[in-house]
């Protein structure tokens, strides 16, 4: 059986969408001339695949699409009614994500043709997931698409290339069920940080200055840079008597006394639990003691810590390096961890130390703060149920990172994505059951904004599975109470 069901105009549309999508079942307009037979042999074949597709070449009214641009149809306008075609985004963002130019439904596309045949297929697709993707020819103004008048190798090249996306999309549609995981997204670090930036812009006004991602996420830094934040990487950038807000993950003692030489309006938006970890690290260097800071030494959190007590912290990765590690005073050293570590691997380096120093002393209690410990714990509950988990989170957010790797450690194919537009299709090919999180700076929105995507393909039951709820909450710094 072909997943993927394509209605094409003209066998020259044919020809490219099979080189592009050799499995795919085609059914030619031009090869069936009667409404009838064109009608009958469509439904039964449709009724055979996981998804149906109109494809084809259409001109362009204007110059704003170049030949080769496609097109990506949004909505079907039926008898009476417009249908929503809910693969859409999820398209586009496939096809955008292969380097293509795709404009949405815009008003300068010239095909009838391929019109009326979008308003069959979507009466004879009985549910299944229908999408409608032109490539542009070139432009043709008042006489519609002619083969005589136009260049049709780019056209040709990104139908070419969009059949291979629609093939991979058809293999991903499917009912599924979707489990997320909970707790999960904002932690209460996060949301103080947020809430400070956002007090500071409605007391102070905008701009109000923020060293470095106020937390590890692009959408929650393009949020705010919208409302009036301004993003630096070094205080040198901030203006004289400016406000400025430290991020959530600390700094060097350096940076703060910088900030108040300057006589800087400073919000340290410092989360408590790194705080308590900086204070932790000034006590055991205050006695003396060689401190070893279990992290990744280029993240932000671990640099903070170390300018607390620089002479004194050694940064171990892993357990490897805690085996090959030397110290001044074997009697005299203390362990401490980045808050965003996974569980179970400081578990590993922390039982090395110990088993080298064996009067090694800790912190008070974890450092491994407890949204991060909450979430792989989420993690953990769902991942031996799902062929697929996703995570949603930045690149540079470590616990959004611990988490891909907490799943893959279940046996669990786990990728990190940013937001739905970094879904790829072929991961969702034999995927029934897909898990999400977000890590503690994503925002919950994003997580169900892919599931939206998810539902396009088809029917979806969700499942949350919260294995316990937090009550967390930090006050705010004195500045914006
Ligand atoms: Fe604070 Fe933990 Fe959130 Fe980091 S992840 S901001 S340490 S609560």
């Amino acid at each position: 059986m072909s997943a993927l069901l394509v209605c094409v105009a003209r066998r020259v549309e044919a020809r490219a969408v099979r080189s592009g999508a050799p499995t795919a079942d085609i059914v030619t307009r031009d090869a069936v001339t009667e409404p009838t037979e064109f009608a009958g042999a469509f439904a039964a074949r449709a009724a055979r695949a996981r998804a149906v597709a109109v494809m084809g070449l259409a001109s362009a009214l204007d110059g704003v699409a170049r030949p080769g641009d496609l097109v990506v149809t949004t909505d079907c306008a039926t008898n009476d009614t417009t249908a929503p075609m809910s693969s859409a985004v999820t398209i586009t963002n496939a096809l955008r994500a292969r380097g293509l130019t795709v404009h949405r439904d815009p008003a300068w596309l010239l095909d009838a043709l391929v019109d009326d045949d979008t308003t069959r297929v979507a009466s004879f697709a009985a549910g299944r997931p229908v999408a409608v993707v032109r490539a542009i020819t070139g432009h043709a103004p008042g006489n519609g698409w002619s083969p005589d008048d136009v260049t049709l190798a780019p056209a040709i090249r990104s139908l070419r290339a969009a059949a291979v996306v629609l093939d991979a999309w058809a293999r991903a549609c499917r009912e599924r069920r979707v489990l997320v995981a909970g707790p999960r997204s904002f932690c209460a670090g996060v949301e103080r940080a947020i809430e400070i930036v956002e007090r500071a812009l409605a007391r102070r006004g905008a701009p109000v200055y923020v060293r470095r991602q106020i937390v590890h996420n692009a959408h929650v830094v393009e949020d705010l840079e919208a409302r009036g934040a301004v993003f630096v990487e070094e205080l040198h950038e901030v203006p004289d008597g400016a406000t400025v807000v430290l991020a959530a993950h600390g700094v060097t003692p350096a940076v703060r006394d910088n900030a108040h030489e300057r006589d800087l309006d400073v919000i340290d938006a410092t989360c408590p639990l790194v705080a308590k970890v900086h204070r932790e690290a000034k006590r055991f260097a205050d006695r003396g003691y060689s401190i070893v800071l279990v992290g990744h030494e280029d993240h932000e959190e671990v640099q903070g810590t170390i300018g607390e007590a620089p002479n004194s912290i050694r940064v171990v990765a892993s357990a490897d390096e805690a085996e090959r590690l030397h110290v001044a005073d074997p009697t005299r050293v203390a362990w401490l961890t980045q808050t965003t570590l996974a569980v179970d691997e400081v578990h590993d380096v922390v039982d090395r130390l110990r088993a080298r120093f064996p009067v090694i002393e800790g912190p008070s209690s974890d450092d491994i703060c407890y949204a991060t410990q909450n979430r792989q714990e989420a993690v953990r509950a769902i991942a031996p149920e799902c062929d697929l988990l996703l995570v949603v989170g930045s690149r540079n957010s470590s616990n959004s990172n611990r988490l891909v790797e907490v799943a893959q450690r279940e046996g669990c194919v786990a990728h990190l994505v940013e937001d739905d537009t970094e879904l790829q299709l072929e991961w969702l090919r034999d995927a029934a059951t897909i898990g999400i999180t977000a890590g503690a700076s994503a925002p919950d929105a994003l997580v169900w904004r892919i599931i939206d995507r998810l539902r396009s393909l088809g029917r979806v039951e969700v499942d949350e599975r919260v294995v316990m709820h937090e009550s967390v909450r930090f006050t705010l710094p004195v500045e914006v109470r």
